[in-house]
């Protein structure tokens, strides 16, 4: 008995050792790619070639075909494998001329984007009087027919928070209020943008009609027309309001997943799915939104794929083609299903380019010895694990955690994000360099991590 348990224990040890000997490269590793990209990484040149040589570029939009070929030469330029393009179609909504004003005693102009997917206004325009509400709660409260011929007008104000929070709170005064408000007979909807700027450039993004309710035109106003039209609502005299909205929609219209790999040497069959959405709203150039996503996934691939040896496993890097309206994540999970067994992890990148400052991790996984390893790794980068696990990853990757794909969240300071998101200001000059990297230098950690160690992060009852 004795002697049985000193031979385990020695057993214990001898494990002990290997498992330490064993870390160590692997953290050496991860560290030094952390530094290589804290020190300039590949990042920043991407993103700024693609704002620059193609700009805007909505899903379904010759600037989107641009953008797919760009993605192409760019991955096989920076010497990815397997790269290629993954062909899917959408109903693609294009923008057309759009105004609204004031009319009566004190007529004036109000900056609008029309939100995606927005039917167009009647040729003309439509003008009437305004009903406005100072919360969501107040239009949703309001009965049904009280808004027959009117503008449903939602002039309530998101909350700036570190997490995003705000936004999710916000979103269904954007994606839902269109048809709140024309189940209560409203003719059109007008809402604050979902933004925490302070100036006159409109946020635009996606609504969803239900089908319960007619269609009705709908736009965000900026955040100063909003608290102008509360203002003029408040001197107790009717408002009208006169929106003109175009936009037409393609059905069919092509769009593109774009495609590279750094092929693993030893299990090349699973696979690590990383990305950002290539596509963008159509008034910036799509700098935080999400070609940052782009850039540091590429970039941090691209670190990893310029090491002596690549890691055991494959990791693949995705430019999702169409997030914004939706189609990138359902076209990928359908079309890998078969393969999604084999996935061992995955994650986007679409909250801009402003540091990250926790991971969360598949659920029981925090403790394993890799993610232990990974989480000092990232410490000199102030990120720490949270406790509470991953859940959703990102838009354009849910359908794969769907299928029981394993899932990391990082979280960025999105304190920043929502003044720009979704507006005209969403450009290059936003981006600090840095503070990219510092995201680069963390997907680069992670992504070698799970890659080079034989971690398995799928729950006991998902394992293929
Ligand atoms: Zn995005």
């Amino acid at each position: 008995m004795r002697l049985a348990l000193a031979a385990s224990a020695a057993l214990v040890l001898a494990a002990a050792a290997t498992s330490s000997a064993n870390a160590q490269p692997l953290a050496d590793t991860a560290a030094a790619l952390r530094d290589k990209a804290l020190a300039g990484s590949p990042a920043y040149p991407v993103l700024e070639s693609l704002t620059t040589e193609i700009g805007a570029r909505p899903a379904g939009s010759a600037a989107q075909r641009r953008a797919m070929e760009w993605g192409v030469a760019k991955l096989k330029a920076l010497g990815f494998q397997n790269v290629h393009t993954e062909p899917f179609t959408i109903t693609a909504w294009v923008r057309g001329p759009e105004s609204a004003e004031v009319t009566g005693v004190n007529p004036q102009h109000l900056a609008i984007l029309g939100l995606g997917g927005s039917v167009p206004t009647p040729a003309g325009g439509v003008e009437a009087e305004i009903a406005l509400f100072h919360t969501y709660a107040d239009l949703l409260a309001a009965p049904m027919g009280s808004l027959k011929g009117k503008i449903a007008v939602v002039t309530e104000a998101m909350v700036r928070t570190q997490d995003g929070s705000g936004y999710g709170a916000a979103n269904p005064i954007r994606r839902s209020g269109a048809s709140e408000a024309a189940k209560r007979g409203a003719v059109a909807y007008l809402c604050r943008s979902l933004a925490t700027n302070e100036n006159r450039l409109p946020h635009t993004g996606a609504l969803d009609y239900t089908p319960d309710a007619p269609k009705i035109p709908a736009a965000a106003l900026s955040v100063v027309d909003a608290e102008q039209l509360d203002r003029m609502v408040a001197l107790g005299k009717p408002v009208r309001v006169k929106l003109s909205l175009d936009s037409h929609t393609v059905p069919n219209a092509p769009a593109w997943n774009v495609v590279g790999e750094v092929v693993g040497r030893e299990k090349p069959d699973q696979i690590i799915v990383i990305g950002g959405h290539l596509d963008s709203w159509d008034p910036g150039t799509g700098a935080i939104d999400d070609g940052a996503g782009v850039a540091i996934t590429v970039g941090a691939a691209k670190l990893i794929n310029d090491l002596p040896a690549h890691p055991k496993r494959t990791v693949r890097v995705v430019m999702f083609g169409s997030e914004e309206m939706d189609g990138s994540g359902e076209a990928y999970a359908k079309a890998h299903a078969a393969e999604a067994p084999h996935i061992v992890l995955t994650g986007e990148s679409d909250e801009g380019a402003d540091p990250i400052w926790s991971l969360a991790l598949p659920k029981g996984t925090a403790d394993l010895p890799a993610m232990k390893t990974l989480a000092n790794v990232l410490a000199p980068l102030k990120i720490f694990v949270d406790r509470a696990p991953s859940r959703f990853g990102g838009s354009d990757v849910v359908g794969l955690v769907m299928q029981g794909v394993p899932v990391i969240d990082y979280h960025q300071d999105a304190t920043r994000y929502f003044d720009i998101h979704h507006s005209a200001d969403d450009t290059l000059d936003k981006v600090d360099r840095p503070k990219m990297d510092q995201n680069v230098a963390a997907w680069a950690a992670l992504v070698y991590v799970v890659a080079e160690s034989d971690v398995d992060l799928r729950p006991a009852a998902a394992k293929p």
